[in-house]
């Protein structure tokens, strides 16, 4: 293969999007436009993403190869799931999922291996950085997003840059409590939103009243509970209505303290569409001092399951890399 070339004028990077499952990567253009993309398992966790990564990066510098293309790239960003140290672009803590993976030394492997600057940072600060350069967040300088997927993770924009507290793990949302009497929570609080909001919290919640019911366990899934509310299921429709007090409650209170101009929401849990996002919308009003909601948007996020693989390489770009031994 061709010797890979540190360009920093480079319109080119690319970006690689780490989840429990699989591992995307790409060509990525400056505007965010997808040149050449690929997927690999990572063997249901069997296989630590960091191998996976280089590998799927690989993937990406053969198609370069054989098109005759001289890889000039700015670098290379990566979105990975879990909580990340920033900085040193370390896997600070993990899914179930993926085991072996707390503990990489991310960043520093796929610098070692490539030679190129590299960025990583959180999933979820990643498709904030894709909102902001295709999605509704285009115009807007003060950002929330919410992703509501297997748990809760969240992002926050602030003057047009993410913010990332001490060492990364700004906007936990998932764990903001909206009851400290609620529900215990793994991370040893109690009536966090992640516990009524994510996938993982509907399905669990629905299971309970069902056996209280009486009726039997038939791994009733966070989707199935969405269809019976959208169908107008009793029970379905009373674990929702808490689905959206506490959504409504959290996102009251970020929306309070942080003054946002958009709120961008996503993840598996918003399928559902319109009828999901205008209920949103309604707990906010309903929770939320007016002078707060003047010109407040509320959307939901840019479509496409590839849009986190395109805001790990947008990261190149948003962040200085000219300084490569720092990156
Ligand atoms: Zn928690």
């Amino acid at each position: 293969m061709c010797q890979i070339v540190h360009d920093p004028d480079s319109i080119y990077a690319i970006g690689v999007d780490i989840g429990g499952t699989k591992v995307n990567a790409g060509l990525i253009r400056e505007n965010g436009e997808i040149v050449w993309n690929c997927r690999v398992e990572t063997l249901a966790g069997q296989a630590n993403p960091a191998d996976r990564a280089i590998d799927a990066i690989t993937n990406v510098l053969k198609f370069l190869d054989h098109n005759g293309i001289e890889p000039r790239l700015k670098g290379i960003g990566v979105g990975s799931s879990g909580q990340i140290e920033w900085r040193t672009g370390s896997i600070l803590f993990g899914t179930e999922l993926i085991p072996g993976y707390v503990g990489t030394p991310l960043k520093q492997m796929l610098k070692d291996a490539f030679g190129l600057p590299v960025l990583v940072d959180n999933d979820v600060n990643v498709l904030c950085l894709t909102e902001k350069v295709l999605g509704t967040g285009r115009d807007a300088n003060h950002l929330l997003c919410l992703a509501l997927g297997t748990g809760v993770g969240g992002a926050l924009m602030i003057n047009g840059r993410i913010y990332h507290g001490a060492w990364g793990g700004a906007a936990e949302a998932g764990h903001m409590s909206v009851d400290f009497k609620g529900l215990p929570c793994l991370c040893g609080g109690a009536g966090c939103l992640e516990q009524y909001a994510s996938g993982t919290g509907i399905a669990a919640r629905m299971r309970r009243r069902l056996s209280e019911q009486g009726v039997p366990d038939k791994g009733i899934t966070a989707r199935d509970v969405i269809a019976l509310w959208q169908a107008g299921d009793r029970i379905a429709t009373e674990i929702m209505d808490e689905t959206f007090a506490a959504l409504g409650t959290a996102l009251a209170s970020l929306i309070h303290m942080f003054n946002p101009e958009v709120v961008i929401i996503g993840g598996g849990v918003t399928e559902a569409g319109e009828m999901f996002i205008n209920r949103v919308r309604e707990e906010v009003r309903k929770k939320t001092m007016r002078s707060f909601l003047k010109g407040l948007r509320i959307e939901p996020t840019f479509q496409g399951n590839l849009s986190g693989m395109i805001g790990a390489a947008l990261q190149v770009w948003e962040y200085d890399t000219c300084d490569h031994r720092k990156m």
